[in-house]
């Protein structure tokens, strides 16, 4: 009898909380163990960021997929595998941990693939997440509630095609787990250094600040982001760890590409806690409210909308603040409900496309001596102080006032960026640069899966 090979994916999502674990934690002990028994990967595990303003997630809205070739009559195996590993790996006590998983034989329908792409800035619900799972004829497996089925199978539906970026991720081992990460930022600071340009986000250039490194409870140890496999383990080789590593994992993941900013809508349509892109005039000027964050607010043929840019999001408020009535912008973010029903949209990218000239009106010079003249008083026209001439309050000059800002794109400094924001080193760059080749992920499988497993 021949062999009958099928594509076989596997979503995981919702297996952490903030007490611990991680989900990409799930999916790296998941992958080793199924090529340990043998099973061939068809690509690296996919680490899938959704839609980032859904309030409920425990941080960065990751959801994980598996895809192995495998023998039709093994497909129980892959499973039995699975569930126990997700098992396993989970803190079931914890009440906001609801691990789902779905396996899908065969390519993501289009459907799937449909609702993968909405769950990047939408809100889907749970009853829809069970009807495309049906039509796709996915399996789903839950192992308490049910919220985790939107993230699962999301990962699994999930577009890489147009853009794509590299995560290398080191994990603690148990005893290490919510102590301080033992890792030489000297040799951060080095390693970013020589790897400019192949790998990004590992410091934050105004502070100096380490970015690799999470501060909690979670197994990750650290997680370099970059172009393709190859520069996120050279850089990981480059640095000075000093604790043991349990496990080294490369994911293949949408971080870094702006995928949740693909939405454009209009005012009207705008819904609470979507990622969406507005494009509009400025309706007024803008103002700081407490805490140093600046308001503004821009209108549309469907209505305004209040834009939020925090303080922390550094050349994205300094230039809202610079914003006049009248120009013209795309306003990039996270839709926040406020009391009494309005919207906020809180600003991650601000794109300046027109800006209008500033007109200051002045006193007039005097036209004997050259003098600027002075105001008589409200209503009244201008004298000069010197020679005592006097001037119509017509007379007035109109001054063009240089504009502080120029068009382009803002974007907030790299220690506020979200997961999947895409950062400037990254622009100009929509292709993937690495295909998808049997041989990269053969070669990096054997250094990841040989690798000294605590050292
Ligand atoms: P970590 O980044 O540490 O893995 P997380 O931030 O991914 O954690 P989860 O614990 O996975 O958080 O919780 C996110 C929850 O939100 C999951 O249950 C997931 O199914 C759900 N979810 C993800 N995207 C959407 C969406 N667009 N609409 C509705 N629910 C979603």
């Amino acid at each position: 009898m021949p062999l009958v090979l099928t594509e076989f994916h596997i979503g995981v999502d919702d297996t952490d909380s903030r007490l611990g674990g991680c989900t990409t934690y799930t999916a790296a002990v998941l992958f080793q163990e199924l090529v340990s028994e043998g099973f061939k990967p068809l690509d690296f595990p996919w680490l899938v960021r959704l839609n980032p303003n859904i309030p409920w997630k425990t941080r960065g809205n990751g959801a994980l997929s598996l895809h192995f070739t495998v023998e039709e009559e093994q497909l129980e195996d892959v499973k039995k595998v699975a569930i126990a590993t997700v098992e396993r790996t989970t803190d079931l006590t914890q009440r906001a941990t609801d691990p789902a998983m779905v396996f899908l034989k065969g390519r993501a329908p289009n459907p799937l693939r449909e609702f993968s792409s909405r769950a990047l800035h939408d809100v889907l619900s749970v009853n829809e997440a069970r009807q495309t799972a049906e039509s796709a004829r996915s399996e789903v497996h839950l192992l308490k509630g049910s919220r985790g089925l939107v993230g699962a199978l999301a990962s699994v539906g999930a577009d890489f095609d147009h853009d794509h970026t590299f995560e290398i991720i080191a994990y603690r081992t148990p005893e290490n787990i919510g102590t301080k990460r033992r890792v030489n930022y000297d040799s951060v600071r080095q390693m970013d250094a020589l790897f400019r340009g192949l790998t990004f986000n590992n410091i934050d250039p105004e502070t100096g600040r380490v970015l690799i490194c999470p501060h909690g409870p979670d197994p990750v140890l650290l997680g370099i982001r970059g172009k393709d496999p190859a520069s996120v383990t050279g850089g990981l080789n480059h640095l000075e760890i000093n604790e043991p590593i349990e496990r080294v994992m490369i994911f293949r993941t949408n971080q870094g590409t702006d995928a949740h900013l693909n939405y454009h809508t209009r005012i009207q349509a705008l819904r609470p806690h979507q990622s969406a892109v507005i494009t509009g005039d400025v309706s007024d000027s803008p103002r700081i409210v407490r805490g140093g964050h600046v308001i503004f607010r821009i209108h549309d043929e469907t209505g305004s909308v209040d834009c939020a840019a925090y303080h922390a999001t550094g050349s994205v408020r300094d230039t809202s603040l610079q914003l006049s009535p009248g120009d013209s912008v795309a306003v990039s973010g996270g839709i926040r409900p406020q009391p009494l029903r309005e919207l906020t949209l809180n600003v991650e990218k601000l794109e300046v496309t027109r800006l209008v000239d500033k007109v200051r009106l002045e006193n007039p010079t005097c036209s004997n001596c050259g003098t600027r003249c002075e105001s008589m008083g409200r209503d009244q026209g201008f004298r000069c102080r010197k020679c005592k001439a006097r001037l119509p309050r017509t007379s007035r000059v109109e001054k063009l006032e240089p504009r502080k800002i120029r068009v382009g794109v803002y974007l907030p400094p790299p220690r506020a960026h979200r997961h999947l924001t895409k950062p400037a080193s990254r622009y100009g760059i929509d292709h993937p640069n690495s295909p998808k080749t049997d041989d990269t992920i053969d070669q990096t499988l054997v250094s990841l899966v040989s690798i000294p497993i605590v050292s």
